[in-house]
């Protein structure tokens, strides 16, 4: 089970988009191969909104500084 950065509630990993970070890029990993640390969120518009706005989560999730986060994304579906 993993939680959803966005709303916070838990789902099993499969039901989760999940992200990794790529030079400072929150990219979308959408068959769950790359390595390293993720961050992930369930498959709702709201909570993808969410997501690219919490940037103190997402670099607790990533284990960065919040500046070394790009929070516009590339490489999504
Ligand atoms: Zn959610």
């Amino acid at each position: 089970m993993r939680s959803c950065l966005g709303c916070h509630k838990r789902f099993p990993k499969k039901q989760l988009m999940k992200f990794v970070l790529r030079n400072g890029v929150i990219k979308h990993d959408s068959k769950g191969t790359e390595q390293g640390r993720s961050a992930y969120c369930c498959n709702n518009n709201k909570c993808l909104d969410d997501f690219v706005r919490q940037e103190k989560k997402l670099s607790r999730a990533f284990r960065v500084r919040e500046d070394q986060i790009s929070t516009e994304l590339k490489d999504w579906e």
